[in-house]
């Protein structure tokens, strides 16, 4: 079945689906989300472009398009950009035309924006799959912050503040993700649950397409 939406007054349309995961800084998307493309080596990840510097190991393209606030100002003037916030003095935002040409050639996407803009892609989506991914504990949030090591102490603690108001959105989400200590696996067991789940949701199927297996 094709999804149609206007985001920004101009339409997605694919026979893809839209897969958004959200949920604090430190809940582990980046780790489940990358196991989970490993599973699945036909689902599509839309890179987004940020104003932010790269962390050490982060790569142009793979990790994020790193642009400058001048660029990013054009691309945004250019309707360039799906969504886009500002988070913690940062822009960043999911290009528009990677996720409707793949969603349009059939391939799903996954993306994994903050909350904001994770739900106003499903108001104006309301195809969109969200899922929110938390620890199990909130503590854990800070703990993972400081392990990996990449924020300084002040940024971690915005982050957090952050984590509190994000965290209050929670029902807006299709799905809830508990992302255990030690048990990512078990995170990503239930990812994989729920993209399949999905793909075989009754209006998926064209009415074409069940003729074969319905017919006598
Ligand atoms: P980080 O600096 O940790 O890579 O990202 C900060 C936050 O921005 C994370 O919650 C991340 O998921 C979110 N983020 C990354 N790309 C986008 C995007 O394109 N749009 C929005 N709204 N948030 C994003």
């Amino acid at each position: 079945m094709k999804q149609q939406t206007s985001v920004g007054g101009r339409a997605i349309i694919g026979p893809g689906l839209l897969f958004v995961i959200s949920g604090p800084s430190g809940a582990g998307k980046d780790t489940l989300v990358d196991a989970l493309r490993a599973r699945m080596p036909t689902l599509r990840y839309s890179v987004s472009a940020t104003t932010r510097e790269p962390r050490p190991g982060e790569r142009e393209g793979e990790h994020y398009f790193f642009i400058s606030r001048e660029e990013f100002r054009r691309r945004l003037d250019a309707d360039g950009f799906l969504e886009w916030r500002e988070y913690n003095g940062n822009a960043y935002g999911t290009p528009r035309s990677y996720i409707e040409a793949t969603l349009r050639d059939g391939f799903d996407v996954v993306m994994k924006p903050e909350v904001n803009g994770a739900m106003a892609i499903v108001r104006a989506f309301p195809e969109a799959v969200s899922i929110f991914v938390l620890p199990d504990k909130f503590s854990n949030l800070r703990r993972r912050l400081l392990e990996r090591r990449t924020e300084s102490n002040d940024e971690i603690a915005r982050r957090l503040s952050i984590a509190h108001e994000e965290i209050r959105f929670v029902r807006n989400f299709d799905y809830l993700v508990i992302n255990q200590e030690r048990r990512s696996e078990e995170a990503v067991d239930d990812l994989a649950a729920i993209f399949r789940a999905e793909r075989m949701r009754i209006h998926r199927f064209p009415d074409d397409s069940l003729a074969s297996v319905t017919q006598s």
